[in-house]
């Protein structure tokens, strides 16, 4: 029996080494969710699947660019093996259920798309790219990604995966692609049909598994966006609006739930029934006429011997009994053993992959590993909880269970519908790696992310930290099964509940704050807070690295491993620095990690490290006003910055704006996007604006122009809100008013104060304004014309009024000095003196 276990185990073993990784072996399963389990009908789909032969790659740049309705088409009424490759995570979009930005907002974007394709039935990919925020070309997108790098990654997908058809959501041309990194991701996609297929490209690759790879050909999947039409009738198109009857739902049912949950960008869509077309232009390789699929052979007759194997999957769906598939088992069984003896190839693993998922789900089985704890740190001992159970009476026995350095020998039958539990005692090892997700583990390029393992590339997430082998022998054929260990619970209001295991450091620590701001040489509180997340007796001893520049000192005693200290800058010039935290145990001096956890409702638990890092900046930052009332929008860090700056912040909720309560601030703050997000801003209007009349400043941040034609009630005099955006974030600043008090009271500003921005300069410009406006600043992107409408200022009754689509809520807690200064300006506006 074990060398029975052994020849299987070297057989996928060799199926890794020819055809590369993980993406092939990974379960139905996905890991931090909920496992799917199988229903009699999906059975049945499935086992048509095997009798399709063909797959292709859908290819675009962010999440929610794919066309999810063909995407649900062609993976589960054509039944092609069905990917999408998005070059980024979407980490530069704005976020509409939190305040986590960049590589925190691609984290969840990239489990909203695990989630998204759960329900389609695509797998994902990514590559390296990072979003960095909207861009105004095509060749901005392909330096600051590094192009070759990219391109590499594309064609690795496209190696790894062999599409027969590759689909680009979007056209070269940027002037139709609204959007630098789309117009990017389809020149990478047609220079990646023609370098995966070159043995002269990227000849590094085939050292990892993999082969030139000729697609049959690149199509350009038109649309019609309303306003941007670039479908033609002589273009070829299908009808992707057909009804499953085995799921139960037409496509356009399947894309609405698929992309309801983008939900970090409020992508959904309402769901669609009846006649769908998609229409398709032949970008290169073979045109095609009717089909895209025309020429492609996509039977078993594109594999030596493949006839018989149709032949017994035929068979097989013909006597498929839905009460009882078990019934299936022993037909599959013997398909699985015949298709072993074919020669190796793409196909044979895909399928043989495919048959073992159906045995698993024919046979009713049902495994799990769970642990009582999400987190684990390194060296820390943990019990493994396993359960299995065999629902319809298979012959099934359980050979032996491995996970991390146990493998237990069991040889247990598993009797008809009887719960097998055992727990094994293990040890994380020390040495064992903390859970970090792959893209994340080296420190990343401006427009990149730097990853040293290759066969990873592509991977939409990393593997769990821990999987569990299960050798069974089913009808006396044995095969092994994964499962993710997964930590298992329940909530009382969303039931049981299956969450990612983490791995911890011993000991994670971090600032805070974590932007430290010193205005006027006055002295500043932080703190520092140590965790000792193992079961060991750890004193941590901590020390701050690079604090040269401030005169620090421990302020008192720690509280629950909380240190406080105090410091005062040593110099009066503007400085900006960065300390992190070092551990000293036995000796050893190494850098502290700082734990990371996004929790949403929609997706699995995310954690990842990252440094812990302070930035202190030395500015000189003058502030009149003092009480503050912010109201939150869709999620930003404005107000930690506000405090930093010396103000007291009360955050206002719709209860707290009543008459009359609103005289005790000097300044009344939206955050961004706030009359998006609560309907009832609006009607707050009336007593907001006799805040501002009676001698109160509102400032607003941007909103979102999603009201249709009606415009939103936010100021006392009209003016829109456009879509300008200024993406460069060097671009020159005019100033349009320089007396103006917002440009020199109590701050200075210059063109100094415009310098180190992030990402971009603003978006959302106000628009056709009323003549009581008066418009400060201009500025353009790179051949654009200059725009005036970055921030915008009235004034009413006794009061201020200020709009402004300056992206201060990526510059403040950035900590970029001239934000800061700018900002006291704006708040400072209703105070005359000195003007
Ligand atoms: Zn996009």
């Amino acid at each position: 029996m074990p060398s029975c276990i052994f020849i299987k185990n070297r057989l996928m073993r060799r199926i890794i080494v020819l055809f590369g990784i993980h993406f092939f072996l990974l379960s139905v399963f996905l890991y931090g969710q909920t496992p799917q389990t199988i229903s009699s009908a999906e059975i049945f789909l499935r086992l048509r699947k095997l009798n399709v032969l063909g797959s292709v790659l859908y290819v675009a740049a962010h999440p929610d660019d794919e066309n999810s309705r063909l995407i649900a088409y062609l993976a589960k009424e054509r039944l092609y093996r069905t990917g999408y490759l998005s070059m980024t995570r979407g980490d530069g979009g704005q976020n509409l259920i939190g305040d986590e930005q960049g590589v925190e907002l691609g984290l969840i974007r990239t489990q909203e798309m695990l989630a998204a394709r759960s329900i389609d039935g695509a797998e994902q990919f990514f590559t390296r790219a990072f979003d960095f925020g909207f861009t105004k070309s095509t060749e901005e997108a392909l330096k600051t990604w590094d192009k070759e790098k990219i391109l590499s990654d594309v064609v690795w997908v496209i190696r790894r995966f062999q599409p027969d058809v590759i689909i680009t959501r979007f056209p070269e041309e940027f002037k139709m692609a609204f959007h630098g990194h789309h117009s990017a991701s389809a020149v990478l996609a047609h220079e990646a049909f023609v370098a995966a297929a070159d043995p002269t490209k990227f000849p590094e690759q085939f050292k990892y598994g993999v082969q030139p790879w000729k697609a049959k050909r690149l199509l350009w999947n038109t649309f019609n966006f309303g306003t941007n039409n670039t479908t033609s009738e002589e273009q070829m198109k299908i009808d992707v609006g057909a009804y499953n009857a085995i799921l139960g739902k037409s496509y356009g049912e399947i894309a609405a739930e698929s992309r309801t949950q983008h939900k970090s960008q409020g992508a959904a869509l309402p769901r669609t029934r009846g006649q769908a077309l998609e229409y398709f232009t032949t970008i290169a390789g073979d045109k095609a006429g009717a089909d895209l699929m025309e020429g492609v052979p996509t039977t078993w007759d594109r594999i030596d011997g493949g006839k018989k194997i149709q032949q017994m999957i035929e068979e097989l769906i013909r006597n498929y009994s839905l009460s009882n598939p078990e019934k299936s088992i022993s037909n599959l069984v013997s398909l699985y053993e015949t298709m072993t003896k074919l020669k190796d190839s793409y196909w044979k693993s895909q399928k043989l992959k495919e048959v073992q998922q159906l045995v698993e789900a024919c046979s009713g089985l049902w495994f799990e590993a769970t642990v009582h704890n999400g987190y684990m740190a390194q060296g820390d001992p943990m019990q493994v909880n396993i359960s299995m159970i065999n629902r319809l009476n298979t012959n099934v026995t359980v050979k032996s269970i491995a996970v991390g350095n146990i493998d237990t020998t069991l040889n247990q039958l598993l009797a008809f519908n009887k719960t097998y539990s055992l727990s094994e005692n293990m040890a994380v090892p020390a040495t064992k790696t903390i859970t970090q997700p792959y893209w994340l583990q080296e420190e990343m390029s401006a427009g990149s992310f730097n990853v040293k393992d290759q066969s990873v590339i592509g991977d939409a997430q990393s593997k769990p930290a821990y999987e569990v082998q299960f050798r069974i022998a089913i009808n006396e054929k044995d095969f092994t099964f994964t499962r993710p260990l997964q930590y298992k619970f329940l909530d009382p209001v969303r039931g049981e509940l299956y969450q990612p295991l983490t791995i911890l450091p011993a000991v994670t620590g971090q600032f805070d704050p974590e932007t430290i701001i010193f205005t006027s040489n006055k002295g500043k509180t932080f703190d520092i807070r140590t965790k000792n997340q193992s079961l060991r007796n750890i004193e941590p001893k901590v020390s701050l690295t690079a604090m040269n520049d401030v005169d620090v000192k421990k302020d008192g005693n720690a509280h629950n491993a909380t240190l406080s200290y105090s410091a005062r800058p040593l110099k009066k010039e503007s400085a900006v620095f960065y300390s992190t935290l070092v551990l000293e145990e036995q000796g050893k001096m190494d850098s502290i990690k700082e734990l990371k956890t996004l929790s949403y409702d929609h997706i699995p638990r995310i954690d990842y490290f990252r440094s812990s890092r302070a930035k202190f900046v030395i500015t000189d930052v003058q502030t009149e006003g003092k009480r503050i009332g912010y109201i939150e929008g869709a999620g930003d860090r404005v107000p930690e910055a506000l405090q930093q700056m010396g103000y007291e912040v009360v955050l206002l909720k719709e209860k707290d704006i009543v008459a009359g309560s609103l005289k005790q601030f000097d300044a009344i703050i939206a955050g961004v996007r706030a009359y998006d997000v609560h309907e009832w801003l609006s009607g707050k209007y009336d007593m907001l604006m006799d805040y501002v009349r009676e001698g109160g400043n509102l400032i607003v941040q941007y909103n979102r122009n999603n009201m249709g034609t009606a415009r939103l009630k936010i100021g006392p005099y009209p003016f829109s809100i456009s879509n300008t955006r200024i993406t460069d974030e060097q671009a020159k600043i005019s100033f349009l008013q320089p007396a103006h008090a917002v440009l020199n009271y109590p701050n200075k500003i210059t063109g100094r104060d415009f310098e180190g921005w992030v990402q971009e300069r603003g978006i959302y410009f106000a628009g056709q304004l009323d003549s009581s406006y008066q418009a400060i600043l201009s500025m353009h992107d790179p051949g654009e014309a200059e725009q005036k409408g970055s921030l915008i200022v009235a004034d009413y009754g006794k009061g201020k009024f200020v709009y402004t689509g300056l992206v201060f809520f990526r510059e403040l807690p950035a900590g970029v000095p001239g934000a800061y200064r700018l900002f006291a300006n704006i708040i400072a506006l209703n105070h005359k003196r000195g003007f």
